[in-house]
């Protein structure tokens, strides 16, 4: 009893040590936060998750869901940019943070075996000093008490898939990704995470090799979406 109050007393010191130097900010304004919030108040009135569902299809017509919790748009675009691009790795746990919370209210029962992301090249990842999607799979996975699993890698290069329109975002796919060898999946359901959708080309190839490694269900789950003709998931 006694340990358990010293160490509670202790954890309590040391995360109070840690946010004195690395404070909780707020990813959309850059504001400090405490710790248990993942935006800011007056952030908290205008960024509203918008917690929806989009139907992709993978090449033999199968389909598949992706939930996507914020527009890409304004304030939570420049968010992103900084996150992916100007290292910014200490947005990914306020970002997680909505995945879950968002998912939780969405699904009655999260029986998913395994959570995973989807892979950048060894270039991006030296470049970036980490895999933005990874962060937030690895920590949805501590929130939501699903083992994160590395099942995915990317082999080849691809150009920035922005620049690209869908035709071409397709092709440039094509045998870009593929599983971890040791890894067997029947029977898996698997929760693949990435940061954003646009026209689901990277999700579809990486639920296709996903299914062609026998799991049973792969559900998607973004942070952001670009595209706007989505329907509502829960009303
Ligand atoms: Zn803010």
């Amino acid at each position: 009893m006694i340990f358990s109050k010293i160490f509670f007393v202790f954890k309590k010191l040391f995360n109070l040590f840690l946010f004195s130097f690395f404070p909780n900010r707020c990813p959309y304004c850059d504001c400090v936060i405490s710790c248990n919030l993942c935006m800011c108040r007056m952030c908290e009135k205008f960024i509203k998750p918008i917690n929806l569902l989009k139907k992709f299809k993978i090449y033999n017509s199968e389909e598949f869901f992706c939930l996507s919790v914020l527009k890409y748009e304004k304030n939570i675009r420049k968010a992103i940019l900084r996150y992916k691009f100007t290292r910014r790795k200490d947005y990914f746990k306020n970002f997680a943070k909505l995945m879950a919370e968002s998912l939780k209210k969405n699904f009655e029962n999260l029986d998913f075996d395994f959570i995973t992301s989807v892979p950048i090249d060894k270039y991006k990842t030296n470049q970036r000093g980490y895999n933005q999607s990874k962060e937030l799979a690895e920590e949805m996975s501590k929130i939501l008490n699903i083992p994160y699993k590395e099942l995915l890698m990317k082999t080849k290069q691809t150009k920035e898939q922005h620049l690209s329109n869908a035709k071409e975002r397709k092709e440039n796919l094509r045998g870009v990704y593929s599983i971890i060898k040791s890894v067997i999946l029947s029977r898996k359901s698997i929760l693949l995470c990435d940061d954003i959708v646009t026209t689901g080309s990277t999700l579809s190839e990486c639920v296709q090799i996903l299914k062609e490694a026998k799991a049973c269900r792969v559900f998607c789950v973004t942070l952001a979406a670009t595209i706007l003709d989505f329907h509502n998931f829960k009303k």
